[in-house]
């Protein structure tokens, strides 16, 4: 935890406990040296799906080339937050009116994903206008023998069949509103800086073959985040070193990446309190203030949280105070469901008691906007920003 964090944390007055605190100087110096490690002909969006807060994409802006969208939603979003920068926008099942708005409000790149999405690109675009578009392409590419998520049998983005489909569609006179630019990808999350090299030089090879010009290749984002090890970090000194390589061999190409999590999930943390600690059938707990409704990553990633504990000692009550008298304990929410569960059983619980706050880190990406925050009707936490110029 950053000490402005651990400051914050501590000042905060109970009711306003829990509170997500985003260090806002952190996220900036972080994306700084991301952008540092990577050649100059590799581009850098943000895919704001992983935070959209308007002052974390606010933050990213100097750092990042632009920001990959893919919603309608996004769009208009990212647009009132960053005016002015250049936008990506993907995604499968885009609807009519999406496209039409991508087409209309001069979107840099549209990655299209399907035969239906190109045709009615190609009637959105009014004449006089240009859309420039990337075909997004699901490779079946094994690492170390496994498939990837996102290749092979997925919704996401055409097969090379439908690569070559669409080719030919574009071939014709009734597409030429639509310029294609290159090729897009997104295979896989969660994967270290060899695995991403592996996949962007596959991706790369069999764009380059095909039998059109192709300017630029985004290969996806997916660089990995460690949960049970909150210091380790992407190497993107060896990414960068390897992508470097890979444009050596392609003079002409222009390469883009669109991390979400990598860049934005250490600059997070959701803050809380214990409210009781209880021991059933041999086993101890400890309920929080809040729930997974406003952090269900450990839940959708099946991991535990990973947080640190700032002890408070003030004890209020002429009682005596509970405490977890065990070696572990199960961190849970206030919700009512045994699926509210930060972390199963952890060492770091030892000793808790009602009253000392526990800080959970890698919050800032995939956190609070992926949870079902009406679920049960408790407050929504506060939102405090911190290091902003
Ligand atoms: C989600 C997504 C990303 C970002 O993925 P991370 O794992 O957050 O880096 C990038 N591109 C596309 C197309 C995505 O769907």
């Amino acid at each position: 935890m950053t000490e402005a964090v651990r400051d914050h944390v501590r000042a905060l007055p109970d009711d306003q406990l829990p509170a997500y605190v985003y260090d806002i100087a952190a996220l900036r110096a972080h994306a700084r040296r991301v952008r540092d490690a990577l050649p100059e002909r590799v581009e850098l969006y943000y895919a704001a799906k992983a935070n959209p807060d308007p002052q974390i994409l606010a933050a990213l802006r100097r750092a990042v080339t632009g920001y990959e969208v893919a919603s309608g939603g996004e769009l208009a979003h990212v647009r009132r937050a960053v005016p002015g920068a250049p936008v990506a926008f993907g995604g499968p099942g885009k609807t009519p009116g999406e496209l039409a708005a991508a087409a209309g409000t001069g979107v840099t790149r549209l990655h299209v994903e399907s035969e239906r999405e190109l045709r009615l690109l190609a009637g959105a675009v009014g004449p006089g206008r240009r859309a420039d578009i990337l075909l997004r392409v699901n490779l079946p590419v094994e690492l170390r023998g496994v498939p990837l998520a996102m290749g092979g049998p997925s919704p996401f983005g055409l097969d090379p069949a439908g690569v070559h489909r669409c080719l030919s569609l574009l071939a014709r006179p009734d597409f030429a509103r639509l310029r294609l630019r290159g090729i897009h990808a997104h295979l896989a999350s969660g994967l270290d800086a060899g695995a991403q090299l592996a996949v962007a030089e596959r991706i790369v090879d069999w764009a380059v073959r095909l039998p059109v010009p192709i300017e630029e290749v985004n290969t996806g984002g997916g660089m990995a985040v460690d949960y049970a090890d909150p210091a380790a970090r992407f190497d993107w000194a060896a990414f960068g070193a390897g992508l470097d390589r890979l444009l050596r061999r392609h003079p002409g190409l222009r390469l883009r990446i669109e991390p979400g999590r990598a860049l934005t999930a250490y600059c997070g943390w959701y803050a809380t309190e214990v409210l009781d600690v209880k021991s059933a059938h041999g086993e101890d707990f400890a309920v929080l203030r809040g729930g997974t409704q406003h952090l269900r990553t450990p839940v959708t990633k099946g991991h535990d949280q990973p947080f640190t504990v700032l002890p408070v000692d003030d004890w209020p009550y002429p009682w005596p105070r509970p405490v977890v008298r065990g070696q572990r304990a199960t961190l849970t929410g206030q919700l009512c469901t045994p699926k509210d569960v930060f972390a199963r059983a952890v060492p770091g619980a030892a000793g808790l008691r009602p009253a000392d706050r526990v800080v959970f880190a890698l919050a800032g990406a995939y956190a609070w906007n992926i949870s079902h925050h009406g679920f049960l009707m408790h407050p929504h936490p506060g939102f405090h920003h911190l290091g902003r110029d």
